[in-house]
C-alpha cells in the first residue's frame, strides 16, 4: 500500500485524537484538531464525517490499527509483519506488537529528542546523521534493542539543522525507559518499555482481534 501523503492533521481528525504527526506544533495551541474542537466545529473529516455517529465492532478494530499505525508512521505490510512477529513471542500480543514498533530507531530517535516528529526522524536516520552502537545506520524501522547506545553521528554534531532540533524538543521529557544525555548528543536503551511506559491511546487487543479473524 502506498504511503499516505495528505494532510498530516487530516489524520488525526479522522482518528478523533492526537497523533503528534507535526512536531512541535503539535504541542502549540496552533494544533488543528484542538482548534476545531475549541470552536464546536466537527473533527471528523468529510461531507458526512459529523454524521457519523455509530461505530460497529469491526470500525472500532479498524480505527485502533490505522490509530497505531499512523502513530509510527508505519504501511499496512509491515505493520501485518510486526503482528506476526508479536504473535510468536512469549506474552501478550498487543503488548508485544507495541514495543516492536516503540523499538523501531525512527520512534527512538524522536523519544530521545533527535527530532521534533517521527517523520523528521526517519529523514534524519536516512540522511545518515545516526549510529547504532558506533555504526551508522539508515534504516527508519532497524528494530534497536535493549542496552544499544544511539548517537548523533560525529560528522552530523556540528550540523546547525541538528542542533536547532535537539535544542527545540529540549522540554520534551524522555520516557524512563531510555537514557539521554543531550549534551553528548547520545541515548541509550536501558530496557525494552512495558505497556505503562507507552502513552499511545490505542486499545491494543482490539488490533490483535481484527488481525486474528
Ligand atoms: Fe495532529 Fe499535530 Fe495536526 Fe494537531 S497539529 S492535528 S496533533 S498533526
Amino acid at each position: 500500500m502506498a504511503r499516505y501523503t495528505g494532510p498530516s492533521c487530516r489524520q488525526c481528525r479522522r482518528e478523533g485524537k492526537k497523533l503528534f504527526l507535526k512536531g512541535e506544533r503539535c504541542y502549540s495551541d496552533k494544533c488543528a484538531l484542538d482548534r476545531r474542537a475549541q470552536a464546536g466545529r466537527p473533527t471528523v473529516p468529510g461531507q458526512h464525517g459529523a454524521s457519523r455517529k455509530k461505530v460497529s465492532e469491526y470500525g472500532l478494530q479498524l480505527r485502533a490499527k490505522q490509530s497505531a499505525k499512523r502513530y509510527y508512521g508505519v504501511a499496512e505490510n509491515q505493520f501485518y509483519k510486526y503482528f506476526e512477529v508479536a504473535e510468536r513471542k512469549e506474552g501478550i500480543t498487543g503488548e508485544n506488537l507495541l514495543r516492536i514498533v516503540e523499538s523501531r530507531l525512527d520512534n527512538i530517535v524522536y523519544r530521545l529528542g533527535f527530532a521534533s516528529s517521527r517523520k523528521e526522524a526517519r529523514q534524519l536516520v536516512r540522511h545518515n546523521h545516526f549510529t547504532v552502537n558506533g555504526k551508522k545506520v539508515n534504516i527508519p524501522s532497524y528494530l534497536c534493542k535493549e542496552n544499544d547506545v544511539i548517537a548523533v553521528a560525529e560528522k552530523s554534531r556540528q550540523s546547525e539543522k541538528i542542533k536547532s532540533v535537539v535544542e527545540a524538543c529540549g522540554a520534551r521529557p524522555v520516557p524512563m525507559w531510555l537514557e539521554c544525555d543531550k549534551s553528548n548528543m547520545t541515548g541509550k536503551i536501558n530496557r525494552m518499555p512495558n505497556r505503562e511506559d507507552i502513552d499511545i491511546d490505542v486499545e491494543e487487543h482490539l488490533i490483535v482481534e481484527l488481525y486474528s479473524k
